[in-house]
């Protein structure tokens, strides 16, 4: 059945475009994920309404103690804005890890939550810093924590009348940020296992523990019991040995193609062990 694209002329327009609540109406800003899955047959769709070029949607603004964006903003444009740069490293480290630079001018951070890929790239930092949606509709709005968007592989609790309009980050400066993402080569490539980190260390204690992995679930996971397991704790050299019963604890990996349960096991409490032996050595400096 051919698909209709009806290109929306602002947010309210996009809105009321969405507005009847048919899942097969789909939002579509950078087309870098929805087109390949619409050609092969994984998503079902009869019209499309293109967000692409809303400029409502496609700014980034500090705010007080907060730093807030359009939720049309490309990866490109994310990681190059200089606040953001300075107080976000890790979702930076993501950025510069993410596909090409031709796809990182058209990917937005929506559609990177939107898809609801358990290896998106941009959705563990986002995580681990604390971000908020703000979901918006024809009738009104509502904000969300980013880890409760996710349902399972490809589903999101974003409606279908629904968009994500907006991401607000707290201020993270005085956090230990850190990202790692493994894949088979060093470019274009989708996670076998990523991680993403923000400790407030105080004296030799950590006060508090965000810690969220991807590729390791069927959705992007907060690992609750790893946090639980850092919070308070002094931060030495065997509690980084140590944490490895919690992060098995919060994941569960599958074998696939891009490797087995084994060895993501492995990455991911090898990531978790070297993210805090790099905030150790940060403390000590
Ligand atoms: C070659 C290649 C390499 C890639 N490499 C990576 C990588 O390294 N890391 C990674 O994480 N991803 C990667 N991807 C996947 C993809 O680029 C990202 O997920 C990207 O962020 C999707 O954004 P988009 O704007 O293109 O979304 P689209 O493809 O337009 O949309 C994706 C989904 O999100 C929904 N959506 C879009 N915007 C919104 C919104 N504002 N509100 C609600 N729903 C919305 C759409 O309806 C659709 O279901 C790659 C893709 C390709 C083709």
């Amino acid at each position: 059945m051919p698909v209709e694209i009806e290109l929306a002329q602002s947010l309210s327009h996009a809105l009321e475009l969405l507005s009847s609540g048919d899942p097969e109406v789909r939002p579509l800003a950078g087309a870098t994920d929805l087109m390949l899955r619409l050609e092969a047959g994984r998503l079902k769709a009869h019209r499309l309404v293109s967000i692409a070029d809303l400029r409502e949607l496609s700014w980034v603004r500090p705010e007080g103690d907060a730093i807030r964006f359009g939720a049309g903003t490309v990866v490109a444009d994310l990681m190059r804005h200089p606040e953001f740069a300075a107080e976000y490293p890790s979702a930076v480290a993501a950025a510069r890890q993410f596909a090409s630079p031709q796809i990182r001018n058209r990917a937005t951070v929506g559609g990177n939550v939107g898809n609801a890929s358990p290896a998106a790239d941009l959705v563990p930092p986002l995580i681990a810093l604390g971000a908020r949606l703000k979901l918006s509709s024809a009738k009104g709005e509502r904000e969300l924590p980013i880890e409760e968007a996710f349902l399972g592989f490809g589903k999101t609790t974003v409606r279908p009348e629904e968009l994500i309009t907006e991401v607000a980050l707290p201020r993270r400066r005085a956090c230990f940020q850190a990202f790692a993402k493994f894949g088979s080569r060093g470019a274009n490539v989708i996670a076998v296992v990523n991680l993403a980190m923000c400790l407030e260390v105080d004296g030799e204690r950590i006060a508090s523990a965000r810690v969220a992995y991807g590729s390791v679930a069927p959705k992007p996971l907060r690992a609750r019991a790893v946090e639980r397991f850092l919070a308070g704790q002094r931060l030495t050299e065997e509690l980084a040995r140590e944490v490895k019963e919690a992060v098995l604890s919060d994941i569960s990996p599958i074998d696939d193609v891009r490797g087995s349960r084994r060895y993501k096991q492995r990455l991911a409490v090898n990531a978790t062990e070297d993210a805090l032996l790099r905030a150790l050595r940060g403390a000590q400096a």
